[in-house]
């Protein structure tokens, strides 16, 4: 007999447990989206194996550790990853107010999409940041804060190369162009091509970190790329530019 049996039927409760668990399965899904949280998860699956099978075999000194640790280890989880807990845990109201929001969506992604036709027309390096379901500003050096609409026109001057702040990224959040000249995480991966600089290297790098998407002017081609999941998709047209911006968009709203 539990507390909450006695004055609720047993079926209920079951409901209730199995409601409570999809909950927290579905919320911790969400979580694991993007490269790093899926290392930590094949990290956490690994310490767990190691952990049975320390079990199974008696080792005593291994187990004390890990029964000693496994407190403070969901502790400095939550620390990490405590913007994405908050944004999952927060994902039904922010669907809800974001509802409706698809033609500001549709405006930003032209908006994007014309600034890189355009710079990529006179061959001028761009690289834009879009941020989407998971929190960028611990992975982004700080550059200059701008907040504003954002405009192609805005966009295009920045990389102008006259501009004092035509070096770096912009970001793109929650609708906004926040900064400018900001600095992105190089990939380290031997895999990326040899022929690609450190403009499209910064791009690759910060997707494999987070779910952002972004989008890569290339001076030396005047083509246009959007990286996502640390993957490269080269030589957009305007069209295709706009729909892919628009598809990612909408689908990094949800968290
Ligand atoms: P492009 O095709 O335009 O020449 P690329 O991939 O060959 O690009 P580079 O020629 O090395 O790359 O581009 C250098 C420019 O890329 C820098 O002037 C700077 O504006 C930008 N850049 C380089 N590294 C970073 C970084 N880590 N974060 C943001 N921007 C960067
Ligand atoms: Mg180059």
């Amino acid at each position: 007999m539990t507390l909450l049996s006695t004055y609720i039927p047993g079926w209920l409760v079951n409901i209730i447990d199995i409601a409570v668990v999809s909950v927290i399965v579905y919320r911790l899904s969400l979580l694991a989206r993007g490269v790093l949280a899926t290392r930590l998860l094949l990290s956490i699956i690994g310490l767990l194996l190691i952990y049975f099978v320390g079990e199974i075999a008696g080792l005593t000194t291994l187990q004390w550790l890990f029964k000693s640790l496994l407190s403070s280890f969901l502790v400095i989880l939550i620390v990490i990853f405590h913007a994405d807990v908050r944004r999952a845990l927060f994902a039904p109201m922010r669907q809800s107010t974001a509802k409706g929001a698809r033609l500001d969506l549709e405006e930003i992604a032209a908006e994007i999409a014309t600034a890189s036709v355009s710079l990529a027309g006179r061959q001028i390096g761009a690289l834009v940041v879009l941020e989407r379901e998971m929190p960028l500003d611990s992975l982004i050096a700080v550059g200059t804060e701008i907040d504003a609409k954002v405009t192609s026109e805005l966009i295009s001057s920045i990389f102008l190369p006259y501009s004092p702040i035509h070096d770096g990224a912009v970001i793109v959040q929650r609708g906004k162009l926040t900064r400018a000249g900001c600095f992105l995480p190089l990939t380290q991966s031997h895999e990326v091509s040899k022929s690609l600089g450190s403009r499209h290297r910064a791009a690759i790098g910060l997707t494999e970190l987070v779910d952002a998407a972004v989008v890569v002017v290339s001076e030396e081609t005047g083509k246009i790329s959007v990286v996502v999941g640390g993957r490269i998709t080269r030589d957009l047209d305007l069209e295709t530019l706009k729909k892919v911006l628009v598809r990612l968009l909408d689908t990094g709203r949800t968290g």
